[in-house]
């Protein structure tokens, strides 16, 4: 009976143990949600807690978080130490064009004024640059207008998360005029690289089922990091498997990062727990020292 017990017990804490490894989700927004109004209107505060908490419930210990100026304002005074802020730029006419009714910065521009962007890393209420937009505002990755924001990037050693790939459905008539697919082909980032060979890019949404070429860059460019959300979500869950032994084939699995995207965090950490050529070390890698060490943040992921 005693040992019935134990047998018990031990089935009950072993998924608890296995929920409390600590995960950086490098993939992360602080968005309205459920209403049109500022970070503070009702709906947009429970969408906020109810994020926050199940990101705490999941243990994430670090979220790379981008957004509007002004959420990212209200959502980093709920969970201080566990957010790390970019800002989301180029911005079509001013707004952010994955919520097109919100100012992606109070002043409206399209893109943020250099001299307030550095004060921002200089005083340490931003760490990261992006998620970067360029595909949505039809802005290519190397456009003169972005080599002040790269440069500066670089001399602060600040991450740069860049948009890859593509968007919902009919995003060029939906929210996006300048949305073109052929501005998200990741291959597009290669003078960004060249011309900036210390900038820390993560690929966002990298996914080489649709561009083998990714796997290529990254070994040409070891700087690079890539996340695969959504995928772990909108792909059924044996093309994301494949997707994953892409990069474990090309030894590359060590710089995938996980992402949530807003994505459930319990069923996307299991789209990966549940990938069988992956070893444990390779999911410790993807849910937490992948990220740490491209963010310099060792230690993290050993509370
Ligand atoms: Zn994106």
């Amino acid at each position: 009976m005693r040992y019935l017990l134990v047998l018990l017990l031990i089935q009950f804490m072993l998924p608890a143990f296995a929920a409390r490894e600590p995960v950086i989700d490098m993939h992360f927004h602080a968005w309205p949600r459920g209403a049109e109004g500022p970070p503070d209107h009702p709906k947009n505060l429970e969408y906020m807690r109810s994020r926050l908490q199940a990101a705490e419930e999941s243990n994430v210990v670090l979220a790379a978080t981008s957004g509007p100026q002004e959420f990212l304002k209200r959502w980093s005074q709920e969970a201080p130490e566990r957010l790390l802020l970019g800002p989301v730029f180029p911005c079509h006419g001013g707004v952010n064009p994955n919520r097109n009714q919100y100012r992606c910065f109070t002043d409206g521009g399209e893109f943020p004024d250099l001299a307030w962007l550095e004060s921002q890393y200089a005083n340490g209420t931003y760490q990261l640059m992006g998620e970067l937009l360029n595909q949505y505002a039809g802005i290519p990755y190397d456009d003169p207008r972005m080599a002040q924001y790269y440069e500066l990037a670089e001399r602060l050693e600040i991450p740069v998360a860049i948009h890859t790939h593509a968007g919902p459905p009919m995003t060029a008539s939906n929210c996006c005029p300048n949305f073109r697919l052929s501005l998200g082909n990741p291959l597009l980032l290669e003078e960004v690289l060249v011309r900036y060979p210390k900038l820390k890019v993560q690929i966002m949404h990298a996914n080489p089922l649709v561009y083998p070429m990714v796997l290529d860059m990254m070994i040409q460019y070891p700087r690079i990091y890539v996340d695969v959300s959504p995928f772990q979500k909108i792909l059924p869950r044996g093309q994301f498997h494949r997707l994953l032994a892409a990069y474990k084939e090309a030894r590359l699995v060590n710089r995938v990062m996980f992402g949530s995207d807003g994505d459930d965090y319990e069923s996307a950490l299991e789209a990966y727990r549940s990938a069988e050529f992956l070893t444990d070390s390779d999911l410790q890698g993807i849910f937490c020292r992948n990220a740490a060490r491209f963010l310099d943040r060792q230690g993290v992921c050993n509370p």
